[in-house]
Formats: C-alpha cells, structure tokens, sequence
C-alpha cells in the first residue's frame, strides 16, 4: 500500500491512500485545480483516482470536492449526516456520484472503516484504510485521524497497530497559550471537539504503534500555534521517552508540507 498527504493544515487538507495504480482520496480541501496539479507532481494520473471520501464538512476538507467529483465522475463517499451539512456547498454532483455510507466499504479495491471522532462539525470521522490478506501478500493498514479534539477510545480500538499513520499535530500548547488568537478560539482550538495538541497526539500515537508499524506523517499543522520543527521535536521525544524505539526501531516520523504533496510513501511488505 502507499499514501500520502496533498496539501495539509486549515487552508487546506487531502491524502491519498491506494495500492498499485489504484488510489482514493481522504477529503478534498483545495481547489480542484490545486488538487491535480499536487497529483501531477507525484506523477499520479487523476484517471488513477476511484472516489473521495469526506470525513466531515469543514471548508478545508471539502473546498475541491465537488468540482473534482465532477470533473474526473468519481464517486463521494460520505454519511448521511455529512450529505446533509455538505450537499448544497458541493453545486450538483449525479446522483450515483453521492454514496452515502455507514462504517465501512470499499473504495480502489481497499476496505475503508469510519470511526467517530471529537470534532466541532455536524459529524466528523477518521479512517482506516486496509488491504485484506492476499494470496502473497499480508494485511497493511493506515490510520487516519485528524481533527479531533481529544484522543478518543474509537481510536485506541481502531488504530493500534497500523502500518501508517496520517496524524493530527495541530498546535503547541505553549505557543497557542501565548499566541494572538482571541480567548474564544483559543478555547475552541484546546476544547474537546477542536484539535489534537502535539503533546497529546505522541501519548496516543505511542499506544497505536507496533512492531509493524513503518510511517507516521504528523498533519493539519495550525500555522500559527505550531512549526514543524515545534511539532516533530516534540513527537520524536516523547516517543523516546515511552521507549517506543525499543519496539519499533526503523520508524520514520515527519511532517506533511502544508501546500505541497508529502513524497508518495510506499510500505515495505
Ligand atoms: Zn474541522
Ligand atoms: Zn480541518
């Protein structure tokens, strides 16, 4: 399997997970043109692309959305909640474009599952994306949870042993603490259902990773609450201080660029 980010942070989210010549989208939060000149980039066809899937109706995970489906007539997957608070944003999209779907299906050959997360939106969900067991090849997963504001238990039980990580660094607390935004947002932003805190997301990553795990992309930096530098340091040392190296040695940890594609990762088997 392999994923990616294409453009990470407020102004603008979307991931690629896929297998081979087959990919999906996780959200779509640019312009579409945006979106496939960052495909472009990492020399993947748009023809290549077998569905979006939206894990909630925020701006900056739905901007491109519709104008995508459209133009490459592909499929949206969202629940049923989602359709509801993103239907009219979207303009018109065919009716057997608009799939609306419960826990899990598959997409570009790949089992998708939603679990909840805490999120100040009409219903928000993270993903993991699977490949089943093969003939030859095992089973591989990637996590994705981004836009939460707290660790939750749908997480600990769906992202625990994951072989890639897409995962939400948004702010540091120090820095949004002493930061010029305004005390409501700033509640909004450290509150139950806004974002995850580096700190915060290390101590849940260190129980998600394995032995088997191989990549983990820190995402959805706020610009101003955080750097990747702030973000990466402070992942790395509290991974190294719950001894996470000792279980898994050759991890690789970085950070997704904000309007550029993230290189295509590709996972070893
Ligand atoms: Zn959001
Ligand atoms: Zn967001």
């Amino acid at each position: 399997m392999h994923f990616t980010t294409l453009a990470s942070g407020s102004s603008g989210n979307a991931i690629l997970v896929g297998e081979d010549n087959r990919h999906l989208l996780v959200d779509c939060g640019i312009s579409g043109k945006s979106l496939l000149h960052n495909l472009s980039q990492l020399n993947i066809q748009c023809s290549e692309i077998e569905g979006i899937v939206v894990t909630h109706e925020h701006v900056d995970h739905i901007r491109g959305v519709g104008v995508l489906a459209r133009k490459l007539k592909i499929p949206v997957y969202a629940t049923t909640g989602l359709w509801e608070a993103m239907g009219p944003s979207l303009g018109k999209i065919a009716e057997n474009q608009c799939i609306e779907v419960r826990d899990s299906f598959f997409c570009a050959g790949l089992e998708v599952l939603l679990y909840p997360t805490s999120h100040d939106s009409r219903e928000s969900y993270g993903l993991k994306v699977s490949r089943p067991k093969r003939q030859a090849k095992g089973g591989q997963s990637i996590g994705i949870a981004t836009d939460s504001g707290r660790i939750t238990a749908e997480m600990h039980q769906h992202l625990k042993g994951c072989d890639g990580f897409v995962v939400e660094a948004n702010y540091d607390e120090e820095r949004l603490r002493l930061g010029s935004y305004p005390a409501y947002l700033k509640k909004r932003i450290s509150g139950h259902y806004g974002h995850l805190e580096n700190k915060q997301l290390a101590v849940g990553l260190s129980e998600w990773i394995e032995a088997n795990t191989q990549r983990v992309v820190l995402a959805h930096l706020s610009e101003e609450n955080n750097t990747p530098k702030i973000a990466l340091s402070t992942v790395l040392r509290i991974l190294k201080e719950l001894n996470i190296s000792e279980k898994c040695p050759d991890i690789q940890v970085q950070v997704a660029p904000r309007h550029t594609p993230h290189e295509l990762i590709v996972l070893k088997e």
